[in-house]
């Protein structure tokens, strides 16, 4: 099983071992590394994207709970460098770490979070209406999660046997597999697009700064 450094590092270099290199039904292959850089796509977040040997890793699965990372040509096995897009990873860590400020601020005022969809261009944040949950606006929203930017809270990680919990600050405890900035402040200020309510399911549509 590939030991998932992301989990614990924010490195973008890592020097590892090709445990396996499988050819596909599709003429790629499939790499399997004893660790691993390269966040999956999964969890509402896209892949990371970046080298594997120099050779540009095209996606990044996670198969039967572990990390499949696909590229066009054979890897040898043995030891490897593999790096990571630090600007894609950026932004897709201020993404997510945004997602998780808009639950925090939706729950504060009784919405329960129930989806994040993370991907450039279409980032939400799906919340369910609870008996009690108060009326929120684009503009309030916007403004309690730009305070919580601003104030720039360290994320806090903890690893419980492979189960891993992130928050920022004093911010309540989640668990989550995804990248996230150091602190809220490296996420920038965030915009609130657009609020849509179907039947008792909130969406808030929202972007960072590019
Ligand atoms: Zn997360």
């Amino acid at each position: 099983m590939t030991q998932r450094a992301y989990y614990t590092s924010d490195e973008l270099t890592l020097s590892t071992h090709v445990v396996r290199c499988t050819p596909m039904e599709d003429g790629r292959f499939r790499v399997e590394l004893a660790e691993t850089l390269f966040h999956p796509q999964g969890g509402g977040q896209l892949a990371d994207q970046g080298t594997i040997a120099g050779i540009r890793v095209e996606d990044v699965l996670n198969v039967e709970g572990d990390v499949a990372h696909v590229v066009g040509q054979a890897v040898p096995v043995g030891s490897v460098e593999i790096a990571i897009s630090a600007e894609v990873r950026a932004l897709h860590a201020r993404l997510h770490s945004a997602g998780h400020l808009i639950a925090n601020v939706g729950q504060n005022v009784g919405w329960l979070p129930t989806k994040g969809h993370h991907w450039p261009g279409e980032c939400r944040v799906v919340f369910e209406r609870q008996n009690g949950s108060e009326p929120l606006t684009a503009e309030g929203l916007e403004a309690a999660v730009n305070a919580l930017i601003e104030r720039d809270m360290p994320r806090q990680l903890i690893d419980q046997q492979g189960v891993r919990s992130v928050c920022f600050g004093d911010l309540p405890m989640h668990g989550c597999g995804g990248t996230h900035v150091a602190s809220t402040g490296v996420v920038g200020p965030i915009k609130v697009l657009k609020l849509k309510e179907k039947k008792g399911q909130l969406s808030v549509h929202y972007d960072v700064a590019r």
